[in-house]
């Protein structure tokens, strides 16, 4: 993934340097030399995250982020402040200036390389929620879409800590529980059976733990289906460089190197929480959407594409295993002289009603949907035309039995319904003809009087 990149230094070899680092990684790489240069490229949109020096005369790296986070159309960037080693006490003065993270002069690669790719990834998905809001908002669903998208503060996050010396553990939870829940645990195999039975947000693992190879515990967690999605971050000794590489390659997605700065714990772990969060809520979005595309706005059912795939399917293997399939075509009578007398709104409650009372007669397994105007076809796994009848009497007794009510349920009218019943028989070739014969039967209950069931000749 690569992206964007505002390098801001007042000093044009650390600006030179950088640039060459990024460049060499396929980064864009922008450039300012003061404050007021850096936050005009970031409201022109030119750039997706920010390094930022802390020294610089004139306006300073804490007031230059200050004034991003506050701005709405700059808000959302990410800003790496790039501190010198000797003062731990500008990260706690950046991270109240909105700093996302830290990076400590001279700049190691892998640290630069691990905090770019990590706050890009965030950045990414932020700007597809961003999006999605917009979109949303034109449908009415949500007030402010901005606002809803980047309201994330990443805090009270769920926190599994894989770590089995209490001089580190005891020391790292008592930071994190400030501001989120965290369960500690000593033992690295019970910990992945874990992170796989209980819910967390984020696993921390340490990979100095007695006897054990804690890179194994990050490519279990990111393998198996249940975990794969966890934020991880992992804290090594300041002399594991290759490990820590190899562990960002298998898909860590940050780390941290003891002795561990507090704020810079606090401000990893909000950045993997948002990041975690926000791909939850993407997946989530996906998962609706194509819900929506099978289903019924009206009435909640099935439609009828999801019908036609599904009905498909459901032949076939009722032939290959031998077993029942039957269907009902049921059709409301009359119900044009509902909409024509009560208005189309009322055509609708009766709609929805019915839907309910159809759902209500059958079982999780059949599929119920809406196949056009007033008319619903269920399809019923593993039996047969018999017992499809019975159904079929139950349903149609259960609209007859209890009149419906429109305008509010401030008014009761009488609903009768007529329903045709064909069940597979072996000759069939296809769904088709089940569905056509159980059409030809509603079509004889209307004729025969309507409000009655009527099953195919077998
Ligand atoms: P029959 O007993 O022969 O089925 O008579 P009917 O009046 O029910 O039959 P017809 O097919 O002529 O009328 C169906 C009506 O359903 C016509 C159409 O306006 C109405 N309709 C279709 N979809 C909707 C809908 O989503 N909402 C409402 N309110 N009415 C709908
Ligand atoms: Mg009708
Ligand atoms: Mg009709």
């Amino acid at each position: 993934m690569t992206a964007r990149v505002l390098v801001v230094d007042d000093l044009l070899p650390n600006v030179k340097l950088l640039e060459a680092k990024l460049n060499a990684e396929y980064f864009d790489v922008v450039t300012a030399m003061n404050g007021p240069d850096a936050i005009a490229i970031c409201e022109q949109g030119l750039c997706d995250i920010v390094l930022l020096d802390v020294m610089m005369p004139g306006m300073d790296g804490f007031e230059v982020c200050r004034r991003l986070k506050n701005s709405p159309a700059t808000a959302h960037l990410p800003i790496v402040m790039v501190t010198a080693l000797d003062q731990p006490s500008d990260r706690l003065k950046g991270l109240d200036a909105g700093a996302d993270d830290f990076l400590t002069k001279p700049v190691d690669d892998t640290a630069l390389f691990a905090r770019v790719r990590s706050l890009v990834r965030l950045k990414a998905l932020t700007d597809e929620l961003r999006t999605r809001a917009l979109a949303s908002r034109e449908y009415g669903l949500i007030g402010d879409p901005l606002a809803h998208a980047t309201a994330e503060t990443g805090l009270d996050a769920r926190i599994l800590l894989v770590d089995d010396r209490p001089s580190s553990y005891e020391r790292l939870a008592a930071s994190l529980g400030q501001y989120h829940s965290v369960t500690v645990e000593t033992n690295p195999i019970q910990a992945v059976a874990r992170a796989a039975e209980e819910n967390y947000d984020i696993a921390i693992v340490s990979l100095d733990i007695e006897g054990f190879d804690g890179l194994r515990i990050c490519s279990q967690l990111r393998s198996l289906e249940r975990t794969r999605n966890l934020a991880l971050l992992m804290i090594s000794e300041p002399d594991s460089r290759p490990r820590i590489l190899r562990g960002l390659e298998i898909g860590v997605n940050d780390f941290l190197v003891r002795p561990v700065d507090r704020n810079e714990l606090l401000a990893r772990v909000r950045t993997q929480a948002r990041r975690k969060r926000f791909a939850d809520r993407l997946r989530e979005a996906v998962h609706e959407s194509m819900e929506m595309a099978v289903t019924d706005a009206l009435t909640g059912l099935h439609n009828r594409r999801y019908l036609d795939t599904h009905l498909a399917a459901m032949f076939d293997e009722s032939m290959r295993r031998g077993r029942h399939l039957s269907v009902l075509v049921m059709d409301i009578d009359k119900f044009k002289p509902i909409n024509d007398t009560y208005g189309h709104d009322a055509g609708d409650e009766v709609l929805r009603e019915f839907a309910k009372r159809v759902r209500s007669q059958t079982r999780g397994i059949d599929v119920v949907a809406r196949f056009g105007g007033e008319e619903i076809v269920v399809v019923i796994p593993d039996t047969g035309l018999e017992i499809a009848r019975n159904v079929a009497e139950r349903v149609r007794e259960a609209v007859h039995g209890e009149p419906f009510g429109i305008h509010q349920d401030t008014r009761k009218v009488s609903i009768t319904v007529s329903i045709g019943v064909a069940a597979r028989q072996p000759a069939d070739r296809s769904a088709q003809e089940i569905m056509k014969r159980a059409d030809l039967a509603l079509y004889r209950a209307k004729e025969g009087g309507r409000n009655q069931v009527v099953a195919a000749a077998a």
